[in-house]
């Protein structure tokens, strides 16, 4: 048994099995190793029946004193309950479709139950227990590792998976460079994986945990360390005068808010330095980021060299055409498109004039990153909605030129802890202030009860003349039954606002189709917007005056907050209503900040004390690679100590070439999969 053998060569994995463990990663034993139980069943201990207490799980030993059904026994479904005891008392077990499993009771036969103890009133229940008759093998006493699910694998099929994969924990040697796990204390790899999955005690989970978890962000930090390093040698860049954009901020039709202001400073003091700009500016939706890349790109074409700014969606990219070209042709400053539905001879029409340098500003999707692209110049480098880009995406588009640089907008307000980590070396320009003018948007909660209101309400709207958007819930996590959703609330709202026009976009589309939806809408062709979350990123349409958004229960505060920033964009009142189809506390809190305030910093301040991170901070609104046992915020201590274990590595050794970090190279590669280009 080797650490590279394949899952299939285990016993009881077949074709099938081997494809749903390949689907969570699991694709090696090694993987399978890697592959850590989210939390434990304490089976050490037998707790007799006297001492039991709701809300817990428990073991217990019993003999069945009784069998019945509780109801019909003819029919299938009907529940099962035996009354089991031992010296200490007696406490009913309950199962549904009890006729199932009937006959694997026998009376006086003694048995252990495991599982959660509730209270039926004043009995005690268990509901659906594990167990096993007295003396079954299977019958394991300790703590049980519970692993994420696994669709077609029980919990009891990857613990045996586990199992057998045991004598492989002698073949984990220390892999971390020279000195850090004697820095860190670290437990060795074979001690933290085996008692990560087959713990004695807490304290081995937690020693294991550490270890694990410093691993993981020690790989993570040191990846990052390296693409950035990569990407931008310590030379200079192109110095800009950034009072080349003088005359074109004169000639805007508004005067730069406070913080637009403050930003361009930042901006203007980083083109003037010698060492390259790498900025990031945070600043909420409708903040007035696009300006600022504006006038970055005005003053680098007016010193003769090129900028490129990428979007990460085709409708936003050909937003910004719209409004660059507008903006720019009165100053000669020529500007291209490019993105990958376009025509071959479009597209190479357009590489030729970039790369001969006749465009001076280009604008586009993922499409400006591949490698045909070539610059003639490049001298400023743009990420608009940056939160959307992968770090790997980021570092090929600085790649595209010598040290350009670089500027990155993000709408997705982060703590500047978390800032450091995701953005490294990155310089933080905050815009908090917005245009004048802006009409705060009016955010009412409701419930189920007060749809009617709502959409009688969005009707008069629309009557007006101005257009909604209605956001369909979240099921789960799948585009196909999001969609599912969003054509049911469509189909409703097709007849309860007839005569209106109303449209529908969700994620399992294809993007052209979206593309030409929303680009209707957008005309003002759609009265109404029926989406799931796609509209989220950087549409612009002013005339849409209300959001709705149904079942507000599913949506992070983060993710409602991006939505009611599609409103409030014209010089008219706009709404938003949160139709809430829970009344959980959390539920209820969610809608009540989002009534009382619009300043996305002080949202997402509250969402991390709400529910601590998970959600809004994910990795995946990030770019970054998915962990496996780190939680970036939560173990923000384990964070810190890995940064400064990674900074060292890639200090003495930037290019990751020594004998000893050629394992942490290939799990680097590893965690931020194949597209990314590590020359190993
Ligand atoms: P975001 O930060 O979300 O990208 P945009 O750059 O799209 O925001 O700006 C939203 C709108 O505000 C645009 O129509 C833009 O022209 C306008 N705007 C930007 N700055 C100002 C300002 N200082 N005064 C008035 N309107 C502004
Ligand atoms: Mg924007």
């Amino acid at each position: 048994m080797q650490l590279n053998d394949k899952v299939s060569t285990l016993k009881g994995v077949g074709p099938k099995k081997a494809e749903a463990l390949a689907d969570q990663g699991i694709r090696t034993l090694q993987d399978l190793l890697y592959f850590f139980p989210r939390k434990y069943e304490d089976r050490r201990q037998v707790t007799a029946i006297g001492n039991l207490a709701a809300g817990r799980d428990f073991l217990i030993s019993a003999k069945v004193l009784s069998r019945r059904y509780s109801g019909s026994p003819y029919k299938k479904n009907t529940p099962l309950s035996l009354l089991v005891g031992d010296d200490t008392g007696t406490i009913e077990i309950l199962f549904f479709n009890g006729r199932y499993i009937a006959n694997l009771f026998n009376v006086n036969q003694t048995y252990s139950f495991y599982g959660r103890v509730t209270a039926n009133f004043d009995r005690l229940q268990m509901i659906h227990p594990e167990f096993h008759r007295e003396g079954d093998p299977a019958d394991v006493r300790g703590i049980l590792p519970v692993y994420p699910p696994v669709s077609g694998i029980s919990q009891n099929e990857m613990r045996k998976l586990q199992l057998q994969v045991r004598p492989l924990y002698d073949a984990l040697e220390e892999w971390l460079p020279e000195g850090i796990a004697d820095t860190y204390r670290l437990a060795d790899p074979s001690y933290a994986v085996s008692n990560i999955h087959f713990p004695a005690d807490s304290r081995q989970v937690l020693e294991s945990k550490f270890r694990l978890i410093f691993e993981e962000l020690f790989t993570l930090e040191t990846g990052l360390f390296y693409i950035r390093n990569d990407s931008r040698k310590d030379q200079g860049g192109i110095v800009i005068d950034g009072s080349l954009a003088d005359p074109f901020i004169s000639g805007l039709p508004f005067s730069l808010t406070e913080g637009q202001a403050a930003a361009w400073e930042d901006i203007r003091r980083d083109l003037a330095s010698e060492k390259v700009m790498n900025r990031l500016i945070q600043g909420d939706v409708g903040s007035g980021k696009t300006v600022l890349a504006e006038m970055t790109m005005f003053a680098a074409a007016k010193c003769g060299c090129q900028s490129v700014m990428m979007a990460p969606t085709e409708l936003l990219a050909k937003q910004h055409l719209a409004s660059l070209t507008k903006d720019f042709s009165p100053y000669g400053i020529t500007v291209g498109l490019l993105c990958s539905s376009m025509k071959a001879a479009e597209k190479r029409d357009v590489l030729q004039q970039l790369a001969a340098g006749e465009i001076q500003v280009l604008v586009g999707t993922h499409a400006v990153i591949q490698p045909d692209v070539k610059f003639n110049d490049l001298g400023v480098v743009i990420t608009d909605e940056q939160h959307r880009f992968g770090v790997n995406q980021r570092s090929l588009l600085t790649k595209k030129g010598e040290n350009p640089n670089v500027l990155v907008m993000t709408a997705t307000p982060i703590p500047r802890t978390l800032a450091v980590i995701l953005y490294g070396d990155l310089d933080i320009s905050q815009v908090r202030t917005m245009p004048k003018g802006r009409i705060p948007i009016k955010t009412t909660q409701t419930d189920r009860e007060g749809r009617r209101k709502v959409y009688d309400f969005v009707k008069q709207q629309l009557r007006q003349g101005r257009q909604a958007y209605v956001v369909a819930p979240l099921i789960e996590e799948s585009d196909k039954v999001d969609a599912k959703s969003a054509e049911a609330l469509f189909a409703e709202l097709t007849k309860t606002l007839s005569g209106f026009s109303v449209a529908l976009v969700h994620g399992a589309m294809k993007q052209e189709e979206k593309d030409l939806i929303m680009g209707d809408f957008s005309r003002g062709n759609i009265d109404v917007l029926v989406s799931t979350v796609v509209i989220e990123v950087g549409i612009n349409v002013p005339n849409a005056a209300v959001m709705v958004i149904e079942n507000a229960e599913r949506f992070g505060l983060a993710q409602m907050h991006q939505l009611r920033g599609r409103v409030g964009r014209g010089s008219d009142q706009s709404y938003c209503f949160l139709i809430c189809g829970s009344d959980s506390d959390i539920a209820r809190q969610r809608c009540g900040i989002m009534c009382s305030t619009s300043d996305g910093f002080e949202i997402a301040e509250a969402d991390l004390q709400l529910r601590g991170p998970g959600e809004i901070f994910g990795t995946r609104q990030h770019g970054l690679p998915q962990m496996q046992i780190s939680d970036l915020v939560r173990h923000g201590d384990v964070l810190e100590k890995a940064k400064d274990a990674a900074k060292k590595i890639i200090d003495s050794d930037p290019q990751l070439e020594g004998d000893d970090v050629q394992e942490l190279k290939l799990r680097i590669q590893k965690m931020f999969g194949t597209d990314i280009r590590l020359e190993l």
